[in-house]
């Protein structure tokens, strides 16, 4: 059950099986590399954009698709989840967060990603400057943002659970 999404070895290709490690359960194991090789899966950040000043929510969308959706990246190896909130905002929006919040996490099984939702506050909303990744943005009252995210989404899961705890 556990080799279901990693049946061979990252390192020498060779076929995986299930081993006892202590404290651990089963756990994959090459035998070619005398290794256990824990499942492996990348980690993003998903960002909740508020401006300061007025709590309204940032919507953006992206790759010619058009529903509204969170900002969001990959957290590089090696940095913390909080920093590439900070970096990914900057990146994407021109804009600085002056505090982060987290939120809560999901498995983003379609892309194998666990993904890591922060609420982040900005001081600057009115220098926003997007990059080529955003078409599209807008900011949202709170109750507009629930109305026009894409809906079954996961964003919109984060963003409604968010709401849901944090009435206007
Ligand atoms: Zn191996």
């Amino acid at each position: 059950m556990i080799l279901k999404d990693q049946a061979f070895c990252p390192a020498c290709g060779s076929a995986l099986v299930e081993r006892t490690l202590e404290g651990e359960g089963m756990v994959p194991y090459c035998g070619q590399c005398a290794a256990f090789r824990f499942p492996q899966y990348n980690v993003a950040v998903s960002m909740i954009v508020r401006d300061e000043a007025s709590g309204d929510i940032l919507l953006i969308q992206q790759y010619g698709r058009p529903f509204y959706i969170l900002v969001a990246g990959y957290v590089n190896r090696g940095e913390q989840a909080e920093h590439a909130v900070a970096r990914e905002i900057r990146e994407e929006t021109g804009m600085t967060v002056t505090r982060a919040r987290f939120n809560r996490t999901r498995f983003f099984e379609p892309s194998n990603t666990l993904m890591i939702n922060f609420t982040a506050y900005v001081s600057d909303a009115a220098g926003i400057d997007t990059n080529a990744e955003i078409d599209r943005y807008r900011w949202f009252s709170p109750d507009e943002a629930r109305k026009n995210i894409k809906p079954g989404s996961l964003a919109a899961e984060f963003l409604n659970a968010y709401l849901d705890e944090n009435p206007a």
